[in-house]
């Protein structure tokens, strides 16, 4: 299997951020083709036949969503683009729409098509501003062009897009809270069902897809469902998007790469030019800030749904992170868990007050007041938080304590007997105090 692969970047160097760039390449022939010689039926068989799973972390087939946005009567349907990178480190969607805006938003119309859809949202984050740039020219350039807009390519098809720029922290890219804030609203989960697919904005029908997931249409529609199939896995077939942070943690060790699904993380990291062994990393953290770490010895776990899932870990944001040797794995829960309790939106008394409760005794476990109980008292959570959680978020946020106790139980027990394993831990009980306190 090929570990490199570009079918959404274009090739390293090569910008195709301008319509001519994109049209060269046959930009927008397979949207022509589509509006020309088939029929919306036709499209979304294509979509089927390729196995198009969501991007977003849950992996639902695309195919499944844009038929449960059409079906029922007609009226008014929306599509929303969700290219809202939630983990602040990841660069997936702003590089996507930076290199190549044109495949999104070609996209987005064949979704739109597929779907009966002909009014759809760009969210992203306000913060990225050269993404918000090149997408606005895009979509600019888009419409003078005649492909955005009444009768679109000299169709009889109508479709719009309006960019939207938002700045609502991690939660800000959850799927129903991204409805919330668009219709104005302050930002809340929201109980489902309904879904979506039945009444999400303004109540109406709508496909929440992730920009990874559209910018694939155009590549589906180009070469045939089948023949989509043959990168990939047979569970997962295309390509994935990765961020990949190296051990040092800064911009500079930063490099977003495509890999094809099924390559292993080990595979990954070496594609972005990191090699990594006992002398340089203690752990790698696959999914973003509610990833699991996995041990080096798990490397070759290849990158699928599934598979990650079974290892403790998730594609989630599509972040891989090389913890240093020098990590201590209590230490690195505590911090991402304290993370995660500062950005849940508080709806639910699981994932408000459990992550709450899990930063505080990790923060008991660094401060040399942990006991035994406490390592109880977490694995008790790690369950409790995950069923209990009304979203995704609280589901996932026990990740980073679950794979750290799972694979690096030596850690918290050496903390119980007073000891940090890799002598990194300063005692922190001013914080344990506080957090205590704020149940
Ligand atoms: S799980 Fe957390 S983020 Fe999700 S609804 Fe409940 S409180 Fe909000």
């Amino acid at each position: 299997m090929p570990e490199q692969q570009s079918q959404l970047l274009g090739a390293p160097g090569q910008s195709l951020a301008a319509l001519a760039a994109y049209q060269r390449q046959g930009g927008y022939t397979a949207l022509r083709q589509a509006l020309t010689n088939q029929n919306p039926d036709q499209v979304l068989g294509d979509v089927r036949a390729a196995g198009l799973r969501g991007r977003g972390g849950a992996g639902v087939l695309a195919a499944e969503k844009l038929a449960l946005t059409a079906r029922g009567e007609s009226g008014a349907r929306y599509l929303i683009c969700n290219a809202y990178d939630a983990d602040l480190r990841c660069r997936n969607a702003e590089t996507l729409l930076e290199r190549n805006p044109h495949l999104v938003i070609e996209g987005m119309i064949l979704a739109g098509f597929a779907a009966g859809i002909h009014e759809a949202y760009l969210y992203l984050r306000g913060s990225r501003t050269a993404a918000v740039a090149a997408a606005q020219q895009a979509l600019r350039e888009a419409q003078e062009r005649g492909l955005l807009g009444r009768g679109i390519t000299d169709s009889t098809f109508d479709f719009t897009i309006t960019a939207a720029g938002v700045e609502r922290g991690f939660m800000g890219g959850e799927e129903s809270s991204l409805i919330e804030i668009l219709k104005g609203r302050p930002l809340k989960a929201q109980q489902r069902p309904p879904y979506p697919t039945d009444a999400g904005l303004f109540g109406q029908p709508t496909a929440v897809l992730n920009v990874e997931t559209l910018a694939n249409m155009p590549v589906i529609m180009a070469r045939g469902g089948q023949a989509f199939r043959a990168i990939g896995t047979e569970a997962t077939s295309g390509t994935k998007l990765l961020t990949v942070i190296g051990p040092s943690g800064t911009a500079d060790d930063t490099r977003v790469i495509e890999v094809p699904f099924g390559v292993s993380v080990r595979q990954a990291l070496r594609q972005a030019r990191l090699e990594v062994n006992e002398s340089t990393a203690r752990a790698v953290v696959v999914g973003g800030k509610e990833g699991g770490a996995l041990p080096l010895g798990q490397l070759d776990t290849p990158i699928d749904y599934e598979t990650l899932e079974q290892a403790g870990a998730i594609l989630g944001s599509g972040v891989l992170e090389v913890l240093p040797k020098e990590t201590c794995m209590v230490h690195w829960a505590m911090d991402v868990s304290g993370y995660l309790a500062g950005e849940t939106c508080g709806k639910c008394v699981p994932c408000r007050v459990g992550m709450k409760r899990v930063a505080g005794a990790l923060e008991g476990l660094v401060s040399d007041l942990g006991t035994r109980d406490d390592l109880t008292l977490l694995e008790e959570f790690t369950r409790y938080i995950a069923d209990g959680s009304l979203c995704g978020f609280g589901v996932n946020a026990i990740n980073p304590l679950a794979t750290a106790m799972r694979y690096f139980a030596d850690d918290f027990t050496a903390h119980v007997e007073g000891r940090c394993p890799t002598g990194t831990c300063a005692p922190v009980r001013a914080h344990r105090y506080t957090t205590k306190h704020v149940l």
